[in-house]
């Protein structure tokens, strides 16, 4: 058995760096060529088929047929030029990866004449079968059907032979079976809402584009390696493995050097993500060895969630052509820090200006002092459906595990700003101000431009943390979508915004100054909203207690913090915003409680199989060879055969211990998993996975884990944590 470790690891040390050729031209050169963005367009499209494109893409209007036929031809002669000769639709059900389904640019006349096509409707409209995706019950098979819809705001782009044309997935019915067509309908919602706001401070205003930077981060294992452990293979995660002598105590990994064979995976993956306009600008190593991050410029949400898991891809394929295999799993080895995927979030308007920026005057600083606050406020509010937003059965791995941000929601804002906050509180009146506090009060707005200039102010353990000129969730796991998250945050501060705005023409109305009425509203929703700021250290016990005073939530599981997506109150709130309907948040709450359901289902079957066929397999047979040794040691030892014999026995006894308890539990946890799958109604069975067969996971592993530490080196049989994560 361990001969597939040593082979694996003769494999890993003989390793030398992929030679990449690195393109002679400037970055410049190749950014975007794979694309085929505004530039290729204006090259292969009339004027009228390019301003019909563009008024899609800035306008929402729609595409006429001919138009389309128009757009899709010079479309497969671009996509021909860079050697495609298929096309798919590109989308994101919601399994979470991307789904595509190729198709050759041609079509047979008859048995020996073909001709190139591609038409208008082969661009706008594909039909995948819906069944063989998550669908949460919204189908019966005669409507099995779904169709792929072109998403004209996201550019086509060619990846090998392909052109892949980004589309929204939805059920025969119409019902959303994706994460882009609810995100598109957020994002719709959030700048219908913020343009109107904006009209209180700047009239030129007439479109607000959500703009989200993530960071990605990831780790890398050696795929020899990786294909010895049967868990990562099926998993994505070491149910086993003790933590090395070194972990990440001397903390030496972060932004050290990098080594050479990852810093050509590196240089490849950044290569073919520019080629393909993804504005990749960041990597470094991440505080745990052999971990990384790497994040691009921010983008327009839609883009960038499109980018996202388009460099996901890409750096799959990648790694396996450097030998690596990449995991984005948030938990991959215990004890060892977990992987996040931050999502950096602001509101940037067609006049250039970001809302959460402040300004040069006291009026631009009213303006962002609005988006801030009721950012604030929406996040108050709506706390709980933004921890559902972030929650899965790798996640619940990573949060609140004492590197990673807690699964209780709090909104880190620095001292500054909480002074400000503090400020506005006490300084605005009830009724008329006099001209003399309004002045007072203008001054002290006016002046945050230079308080956040010198805001060094870092919190490291907020899950939503505001860092000068964006707000930064950082609890997002590194494998998830941030679609998930960006529906969620978009949707409650469309609403908050929508709400502020009916309080603020109330109080108008009743002829109160506009600014004193915004001053005022604000003044109340930052009262109300003060229990979610926290400045202090979230992965403290202290803070788990406070937040409990507070009557904030700390919802651990997926299972439950799922709940509010079916709430009254949520289902009303996406219904209202057009964000999605009572049928579509129904089905997509059982998608993902299916979906929990399986990944522990999967792990549990990792956990009973390995522990079974491989390591108490393995600890016998060592024990065994102790057996020996002890009766040869019979034979020679005379008197001293006891206190001989003694060290023996007492690993003899252990394993023989362990392994008991090893194999009683891998039994009581069938059991339970024989019992949950025969429970029919989803969020039963979740619970079940999460309350019944998921405990006996730390005990079986602590047992092997300990049985690691015993066992002869060279009979173990999976590559341990030291091989894994240290080894270049
Ligand atoms: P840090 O100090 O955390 O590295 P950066 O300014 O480099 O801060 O930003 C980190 C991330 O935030 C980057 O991915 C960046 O693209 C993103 N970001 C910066 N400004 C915005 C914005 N206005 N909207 C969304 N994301 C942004
Ligand atoms: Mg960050």
């Amino acid at each position: 058995m361990a001969i597939i470790r040593f082979t694996a690891l003769t494999e890993t040390l003989n390793r030398k760096p992929v030679n990449v050729e690195m393109p002679a031209d400037k970055i410049s050169q190749i950014y975007a060529t794979n694309v085929f963005g505004k530039t290729a367009m204006k090259q292969y499209l009339s004027s009228e088929a390019y301003e019909s494109v563009i008024g899609a893409m800035e306008k929402g209007i729609q595409i006429d047929r001919k138009m389309a036929d128009q757009v899709a031809s010079a479309m497969r002669a671009w996509a021909a030029e860079k050697g495609a000769t298929h096309y798919t639709h590109w989308f994101q059900p919601l399994t979470g990866a991307t789904a595509e389904k190729h198709d050759a640019f041609f079509e047979p006349l008859d048995e020996s004449r073909a001709i190139e096509k591609f038409g208008g409707s082969q661009l706008v409209q594909q039909e995948p079968d819906a069944s063989s995706f998550p669908n949460g019950g919204i189908r019966n098979t005669f409507e099995a059907r779904g169709y792929t819809a072109w998403d004209p705001t996201s550019p086509a782009f060619v990846i090998g032979k392909t052109l892949c044309i980004p589309t929204i997935f939805i059920s025969y019915t119409g019902e959303a079976l994706d994460y882009k067509t609810p995100l598109v309908k957020a994002l719709h919602a959030v700048d219908k809402a913020a343009v109107e706001v904006c009209q209180y401070f700047d009239k030129n205003v007439t479109k607000v584009n959500a703009t989200l930077g993530w960071e990605q981060e990831y780790f890398l294992v050696d795929s020899a390696l990786f294909n010895a452990r049967p868990d990562l293979l099926m998993a994505g995660r070491t149910v086993f493995g003790h933590i090395p002598a070194k972990g990440q105590q001397l903390e030496d990994h972060y932004f050290g050097s990098i080594p050479d064979r990852v810093a050509a995976f590196m240089r490849d993956f950044e290569i073919e993500a520019l080629k393909l306009g993804i504005p990749i600008k960041t990597r470094h190593n991440e505080v745990a060895p052999n971990q990384y991050e790497c994040a691009p410029v921010f983008e327009e949400a839609n883009l960038a969630v499109d980018h996202n898991q388009l460099l996901m891809d890409v750096m799959e394929k990648t790694a396996i052509k450097h030998n690596f295999r990449i995991l984005f799993h948030e938990k991959p080895f215990a004890g060892v820090n977990g992987s996040g995927k931050h999502n950096n979030w602001s509101l940037g308007t067609n006049t250039g200006k970001n809302l959460l920026s402040p300004g040069k005057t006291p009026k631009t600083n009213l303006q962002f002092l609005t988006f801030f606050i009721n950012t604030i406020k929406a996040v108050h509010d709506h706390a709980d459906l933004l921890r559902a937003s972030i929650a899965s059965a790798s996640n619940d791995h990573r949060l609140g595990a004492n590197e990673a941000p807690p699964a209780i929601m709090s909104i880190f804002i620095g001292s500054q700003l909480t002074a400000v906050l503090d400020e506005l509180v006490a300084k605005v009146k009830k009724g008329k101000m006099t001209p003399d506090e309004k002045t007072a009060l203008k001054l002290n707005i006016g002046k945050i431009p230079e308080i956040l200039l010198d805001n060094t102010d870092r919190n490291r353990t907020s899950p939503f943390a505001f860092t000068g000129n964006k707000f930064e969730f950082r609890a997002v796991g590194s494998s998830a979508n941030c679609a998930s998250a960006m529906i969620v945050l978009n949707t409650i501060v469309a609403n908050q915004l929508i709400l502020f705005k009916k309080e603020v023409d109330a109080l108008i109305a009743k002829g109160v100054d506009k600014d004193e009425a915004i001053l005022q509203i604000l003044k109340r929703y930052i009262i109300d909203s003060k229990k979610i700021l926290f400045e202090g250290n979230g992965y403290s016990e202290e803070w788990v207690k406070e937040a409990a005073r507070r009557g904030l939530k700390n919802i651990k599981t997926t299972p439950d913090a799922l709940d509010v997506y079916v709430d009254k109150k949520t289902l009303q709130l996406f219904e209202e915003l057009k964000v999605m309907s009572h049928r579509e948040q129904e089905a997509r709450y059982e998608i993902y409680l299916e979906m929990y359901t399986k990944k522990i289902q999967i792990e549990s079957r990792v956990i009973g199989d390995i522990a079974m066929n491989s390591i108490i397999p393995t600890a016998l047979t060592y024990q065994n060879k102790l057996i020996q040794s002890v009766a040869g040691l019979k034979e020679i030892a005379g008197a001293s055969f006891k206190t001989l014999s003694a060290p023996h026995m007492e690993i003899i006894t252990e394993i023989s211990e362990r392994v008991a308890t090893i194999k009683k539990n891998v039994d009581l946890m069938i059991e339970e998993r024989k019992k949950a799958n025969k429970i029919e109604d989803a969020k039963n069975k979740a619970v079940a996975y999460c309350e019944k067969v998921k405990p006996y996971f730390d005990v079986i592993r602590y047992n092997v884990d300990k049985l690691e530490l015993l066992v002869d080196d060279e009979m173990w049989p999976l590559p341990k944590y030291r091989e894994l994560l240290y080894i270049k």
